[in-house]
């Protein structure tokens, strides 16, 4: 028995819902967070018609980017598609969960899948966040240091991009004076104590510093722990919007418009001028990427493929870089795949199906 909560702790591990934009609504739109599951159905959006296909599919919690109720709902009389698309929902006990900018801004996630899909290599973050990281230094007698790291690393503490465990110690003398009412693990009240102790610092996502202090709490020793937390200006290298990487061999621009339109499955692209210069540097933005292209021109890139380009900001490439609109649904239709692979991965007493339909409100006329 499979519970939708399992999933959404699954899925928020591959993306946290803190790293979502301020203006999103990422996370359980609809349904209980304790029904069990009876099938997934993986989709971009979330209209009437993927519900419809969910209910035939017995599928009783629906997976999407797009949440489809973003900007709030005030009424809920059917008056327009979202509301519909919601009251059928509910009637039908069908759950929305909707993880979408929180997506956009881990490794691993809608960028890393149009990376992967162009063959690109050594992919990174565009543009990592910063103030999202939180530095731990708290001091502890040195015989029981390891136990409490790793318990702080079970609770998300210590990792530096492709590593974990990651700490530093040096070692020191405490001293403390337990008061009237203390009960002391080492020493007596009263009694000035000094012990062998390390100064012990480690790296954590803001978000956690709940689940991190209260590890800190269970296994340490003493009855008040001393520690500091400071706020880190650093940038979070495995977190931010965007993604560039390098093609596994220069292509002519022509070449890779080709290239681009096969692999994205897109039926066409605007694209600014091509570039004289071969392609190896490619960035990408799933959706509406134009907020990016500083970065991506920073970045070295030769081309950056995006979508939702306005007519004036085509003009901002001034032949530094081949801007590529591939359209919005196109740049972000594969993040159905990732979600149910990832799911697949770990999951395999209910049936995980793709949404077979186009929920592209778009169409071309050529
Ligand atoms: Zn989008």
């Amino acid at each position: 028995m499979t519970f939708i909560k399992e999933i959404l702790t699954e899925l928020e591990k591959l993306a946290p819902l803190p790293y979502q934009e301020d203006y999103d609504n990422a996370g359980l739109l609809v349904g209980s967070q304790d029904t069990e599951v009876t099938g997934i159905l993986f989709t971009l959006d979330i209209t009437e018609d993927i519900v419809d296909e969910a209910i035939q599919k017995q599928c009783n919690l629906i997976v999407a980017h797009h949440p489809i109720i973003f900007k709030g709902l005030k009424k809920l009389n059917g008056k327009n598609y979202v509301e519909r698309t919601v009251i059928k929902a509910i009637k039908n006990d069908i759950a929305l969960y909707a993880t979408h900018t929180n997506l956009d801004h881990v490794t691993g996630g809608v960028n890393w899948q149009i990376a992967r899909r162009l063959g690109l290599q050594n992919i990174k973050v565009l543009a990592p966040k910063k103030q999202i990281l939180t530095k731990l230094a708290f001091f502890c007698p040195v015989e029981n240091t390891q136990e409490v790291l790793d318990a702080l690393f079970e609770a998300g503490a210590g990792e530096i991009g492709e590593y974990s465990n990651c700490s530093f110690r040096s070692e020191g003398l405490g001293t403390f004076l337990p008061g009237e009412k203390a009960k002391p693990a080492i020493g007596e009240r009263g009694a000035l104590e000094t012990v062998k102790e390390h100064r012990v610092e480690v790296m954590l996502p803001t978000h956690s510093q709940t689940q991190v202090l209260s590890a800190l709490r269970r296994s340490h020793p003493y009855e008040e722990v001393a520690y500091y937390l400071s706020a880190l200006e650093n940038e979070n290298q495995e977190v931010g919007a965007g993604a560039i990487g390098e093609l596994p061999e220069a292509m002519d621009s022509t070449y890779f418009l080709t290239y681009l339109k096969h692999h994205m499955e897109a039926s066409v692209i605007k694209h600014t001028e091509p570039a004289s210069k071969a392609i190896r540097r490619v960035a990408v933005c799933g959706g509406a990427g134009s907020f990016l292209l500083r970065n991506a021109i920073s970045a070295g890139a030769d081309v950056y493929v995006t979508a939702d380009y306005k007519y004036h900001e085509f003009f901002d490439a001034e032949g530094r870089i081949m801007i590529c609109d591939i359209g919005h649904y196109e740049s972000e239709v594969f993040t159905k795949n990732l979600l149910h692979d990832y799911i697949s991965g770990k999951f395999s007493n209910f049936a995980l199906c793709l949404s077979e339909i186009s929920t592209n409100p778009v169409r071309y006329f050529s």
